[in-house]
């Protein structure tokens, strides 16, 4: 609980209406979009600028109260779950587009922005704006920021980090930073936009964002190619590649995945298919005509059963959103859907998703398999029910395995998610102990009190690593 006083100094910079502590708001802050993962903070409250921002953190640092920065609370990792108690900030009134430059190709905006918003204002006049989490309809900006979230175009354009130029941020004791701008070109000291793009709101609050844009392009043309076996859809990923084609779009679905996706939507997936890659290349008409033809000659090679070109863009839209609309499709299955992002590089999918199998069948448990493929980012979802503690540590088990089997394989615990709560314990096992030693003196540097979304990133105590048998 708050003391009456501290509550006092909140709604004097928010006003009564904007800061709340009443049963209903503590309880729809108490969970994120990940499964088993929840605790009540002590209140909630809405900022509208960054000087109410400033105020609120002089305020929290002076009391040593933890905060907690939300967006959508779409994040699968329990990256706002407000362990600690504390004041959940949502950024939610804080979602001006500020300014679309034609004249610099940037684009600068508050964090509460909806992405699929912004990416809609943007093609409006043109331009692009690549990173699209499949969350997008409901993400902010400063959540992608702050998770450095990718999407199905992170192939070819990369994800967000590769595009935020220049923050405002808060720091911990209520000061305002700046890093970068509308520049191209900076390399005056360390690299903090950087630095805080992906820090999962452990080192600042972003207030304000500055994204460099680029020209939409001109064409786009969208395939399905269909596999009877799952190795020739992964050789095929990395022969695609090989010929130094770089799809927009290259993304994988197994099995389970496509008779879910397809009982969901239904828009004719083969429901007999072991897997199959959706394939999208944009650009000049010429040059994208050539490669998609290349592509289609490398899948029946690799013997693809049938590829299946998109006959208009309203097409090629159902197919995205379908790939888009997996985690959902699979949410439909059982009371409880674990979706994670173990990542290996992307000649070692075929070895990753049989180990997967092969991990699913020993526990014993129901793990599905899709994802970006071209960037060998994978999202083994595991559908099960809370309620069935014992299931539930049989999926738990099954996970670490296939963390370490990612990292066996050259991957990484997370490839787009982030760490959170959920990944704490493993963050070891791939940035090792003294990566682990820096990151805390970073945290340290930024937020001496430990007050910024305590409990995520570094966990209480490391998991000891699964040794996998070869
Ligand atoms: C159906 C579904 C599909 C998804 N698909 C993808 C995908 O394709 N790619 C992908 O990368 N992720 C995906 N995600 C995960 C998630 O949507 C992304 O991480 C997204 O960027 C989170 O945005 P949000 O606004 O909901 O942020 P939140 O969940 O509210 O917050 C995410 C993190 O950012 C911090 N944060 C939020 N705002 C700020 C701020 N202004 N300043 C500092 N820190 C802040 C929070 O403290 C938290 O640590 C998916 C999730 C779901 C539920």
């Amino acid at each position: 609980m708050l003391s009456d006083n501290i509550k006092q100094e909140l709604v004097a910079i928010v006003g009564e209406r904007f800061y709340r502590d009443d049963q209903e708001a503590l309880i729809t802050h108490s969970y994120d979009g990940t499964p088993m993962q929840q605790a009540l903070p002590d209140g909630v409250i809405y900022p509208n600028s960054t000087d109410e921002v400033a105020k609120i953190m002089r305020v929290l640092s002076q009391h040593e109260v933890p905060v907690i920065t939300r967006g959508s609370g779409t994040n699968l990792c329990g990256g706002t779950v407000p362990t600690e108690g504390g004041v959940v900030m949502v950024m939610h009134r804080m979602n001006k587009l500020l300014e679309i430059d034609e004249e610099n190709l940037t684009a600068t905006f508050q964090p509460g922005l909806n992405t699929q918003k912004f990416i809609e204002q943007v093609e409006a006049v043109d331009l692009f704006y690549p990173p699209d989490p499949s969350s997008m309809a409901i993400s902010t900006l400063g959540g992608n920021i702050a998770a450095c979230s990718g999407g199905l175009r992170g192939l070819k354009y990369g994800t967000t980090k590769d595009y935020v130029i220049g923050l405002e941020a808060v720091l911990a004791s209520g000061e305002v930073l700046r890093t970068g701008g509308k520049l191209m070109k900076d390399v005056a000291g360390y690299d903090l936009t950087k630095l805080l793009v992906g820090s999962e709101g452990t080192l600042a609050i972003v207030t304000e964002a500055t994204v460099k844009l680029i020209p939409q392009p001109e064409y786009k043309k969208t395939m399905l190619a269909i596999f009877a076996d799952l190795y020739d859809a992964a050789r095929t990923v990395s022969k695609i590649i090989e010929h130094k084609i770089i799809p927009a779009t290259l993304e994988f679905l197994d099995n389970a995945t496509i008779r879910v996706v397809e009982d969901f939507k239904q828009i004719g997936l083969p429901v007999e298919a072991e897997a199959v890659l959706l394939i999208e290349q944009d650009g000049e008409q010429s040059v994208v005509d050539k490669e998609m033809q290349q592509i289609e000659r490398i899948c029946q090679e690799e013997h693809a059963d049938h590829v299946q070109v998109a006959k208009n863009r309203e097409e090629a839209e159902q197919l995205l959103t379908a790939r888009r609309s997996a985690f959902t499709a699979l949410a439909r299955l059982r009371p409880t859907t674990i979706l994670e992002d173990a990542t290996v590089p992307r000649s070692k999918i075929a070895d990753m998703v049989l180990k997967t199998n092969e991990i699913a069948r020993k526990y014993d448990v129901q793990i599905c398999t899709f994802g970006h493929a071209g960037d060998g980012n994978l999202h083994p979802t595991a559908m099960t029910d809370a309620r069935d503690q014992d299931e539930v540590k049989r999926v738990e088990a099954a996970f670490e395995e296939i963390f370490a089997a990612a990292i066996e394989l050259g991957g990484t615990i997370t490839g787009e998610h982030g760490v959170g709560i959920v990944k704490a314990p493993y963050l070891e096992w791939k940035v090792g102990a003294s990566g682990i030693e820096v990151m805390k003196g970073i945290k340290k540097a930024f937020d001496p009190n430990h007050i910024l979304n305590p409990g995520i990133m570094f966990a209480k105590e490391a998991k000891k690593r699964v040794v996998i048998q070869k």
